[in-house]
């Protein structure tokens, strides 16, 4: 037996979870991730079931000296999830949630999904801001920023964190909040994965549910560039009860034809609400008019179908310095010339809460008004991958001139791992400083990687 199959077979004396090798039943499911873009055959696949397991295999790869990776909805575009020949601790079996009701508290562990979570936070009329792709794991989303339809109202996901349960290079387990181990707690609450795996999280709740307003209007792609300057104007006034995005895309019914759309949430009141979509839904007429009162896990999985598991993907993400007629035209452009219908490009609209924290609060940079430019290439099909590779790149290239320097850490894809200074900005000094201090050897580098000092 090679030194590696004993230190495993050691190990999986007391796992409680399963670790899986290459030729073990489950270990191709385990392996795969959203993006079927992404084909990484990790030595080992930790499918664990609680803290111990984690611990015991960040402990085995240490052993073994071989990098690992952290699965927790396994969403990442860039298949950061997963790696090669190394240890892939996954999280997706650790499901617990236990909602405090009177305290509007929730404690998760890290694979949940945040389908999973709002079914159980909403059965209290309570939620906290998360993805608007249901199939998305709250942990990765929540340590990189999290957006959501409740961040102008609530702020980011992860300024809902109230403390973590997180277990470090060194096998130590830590409870981190503002009380302890603030400094940690300040890093991960933007930092991504670089300080240790979050076996669980703790999000403070608001009454929010079960049923606010919203959902999509959709116009011809002949009237996409009026569309997309009623959507800045209609931004520059929004109540932080509002959260807008608009999106360019191609209908979904076989059809082949280019649409435009502006989707809303409204977590205020029906009257609120009404008042606040009556202009939108007054920029007509639509093609399509689904906005009203809707359920917010409705809401909160109406875009699931649009972004199918194993599609392949390649995204390139960045805020704009301004909505411009300049960036309208070139956005509306590069969408007539897409190869996919299944590729969209995105406009999500930062404002409120999220906005209003200071920069330093957290180690998350998103603290702007403004828009974010999410170009989404997705096909089905291998052999047409250089194309629409090229498209998202020469959409993002086209856009050059119109972009700030602010980009968020969950969006950027495999072409970026070295982004971390520009991600993390005015921030990015203090993060190497506790990285340095909690993981000193980067045993936490599959990621957006902040290298230690
Ligand atoms: C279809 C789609 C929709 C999306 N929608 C949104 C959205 O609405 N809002 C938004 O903000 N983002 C969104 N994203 C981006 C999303 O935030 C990132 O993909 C995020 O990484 C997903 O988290 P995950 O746990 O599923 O990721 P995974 O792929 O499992 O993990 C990604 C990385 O996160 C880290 N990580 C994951 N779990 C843990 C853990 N328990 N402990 C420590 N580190 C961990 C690791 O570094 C890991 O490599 C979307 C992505 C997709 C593909």
């Amino acid at each position: 037996m090679s030194s590696r199959a004993a230190a495993i077979a050691e190990a999986a004396k007391s796992f409680a979870g399963r670790l899986l090798q290459p030729t073990d039943p489950g270990y191709d499911e385990a392996r795969r991730v959203h993006n079927g873009l992404v084909d990484k055959r990790p030595a080992v696949v930790a499918c664990c079931r609680g803290v111990a397991d984690i611990v015991d295999a960040v402990g085995l790869a240490r052993t073994l000296g071989l990098e690992m990776s952290v699965r927790g909805g396994g969403h990442n575009v860039a298949g950061r999830a997963v790696c090669n020949d190394g240890v892939m601790i996954d999280l997706a079996t650790m499901k617990g949630i236990h909602v405090n009701a009177s305290a509007h508290t929730v404690r998760a562990q890290g694979g949940v999904l945040w389908s999973e979570l709002n079914r159980e936070t909403q059965l209290h009329g309570l939620a906290t801001t998360g993805g608007v792709v249901s199939s998305t794991g709250i942990a990765g989303l929540t340590l990189g920023g999290g957006l959501g339809w409740l961040m102008p109202k609530y702020g980011l996901a992860l300024d809902n964190l109230i403390s973590a349960e997180l277990v470090l290079a060194d096998g130590r387990v830590l409870h981190v909040s503002a009380d302890e181990h603030a400094d940690l707690f300040w890093a991960i609450r933007g930092g991504g994965g670089n300080f240790g795996v979050a076996a669980s999280l703790e999000y403070r709740l608001h009454p929010v549910g079960p049923m606010i307003s919203g959902g999509v209007v959709v116009h011809p792609f002949a009237r996409a560039k009026e569309l997309l300057r009623f959507f800045k104007e209609t931004c520059a006034t929004a109540p932080d009860e509002l959260m807008l995005a608009a999106g360019l895309q191609t209908a979904a019914d076989g059809s082949g034809a280019k649409i435009a759309g502006i989707v809303t949430a409204h977590c205020g009141s029906p009257a609120q609400a009404e008042q606040a979509l009556a202009p939108i839904k007054a920029f007509g007429p639509p093609i399509m008019d689904v906005m009203g009162p809707i359920p917010y896990s409705a809401l909160n999985s109406m875009l699931d179908g649009a972004f199918p598991r194993g599609a392949l993907n390649y995204w390139k993400a960045q805020f704009l310095t301004d909505l411009s007629d300049a960036a309208i035209e070139t956005l509306v452009e590069a969408y007539a010339n897409v190869p996919s219908p299944t590729s969209h490009l995105l406009i999500e609209h930062f404002h409120g809460a999220a906005a209003r924290v200071p920069i330093d609060t957290t180690a998350s940079t998103m603290r702007v008004t403004g828009f974010n430019v999410v170009i989404i290439a997705q096909w089905m099909s291998q052999e047409d991958t250089e194309t629409h590779l090229s498209w998202a790149r020469n959409t993002h290239k086209a856009l050059t001139p119109f972009l700030s320097p602010l980009r968020y850490v969950n969006y950027l894809d495999k072409d970026d791992d070295h982004a971390a200074a520009g991600v993390y900005g005015p921030n990015y000094q203090r993060l190497r400083q506790i990285k340095t201090k909690y993981d000193p050897q980067n045993v936490f580098r599959h990621n957006v990687n902040i290298p230690p000092l």
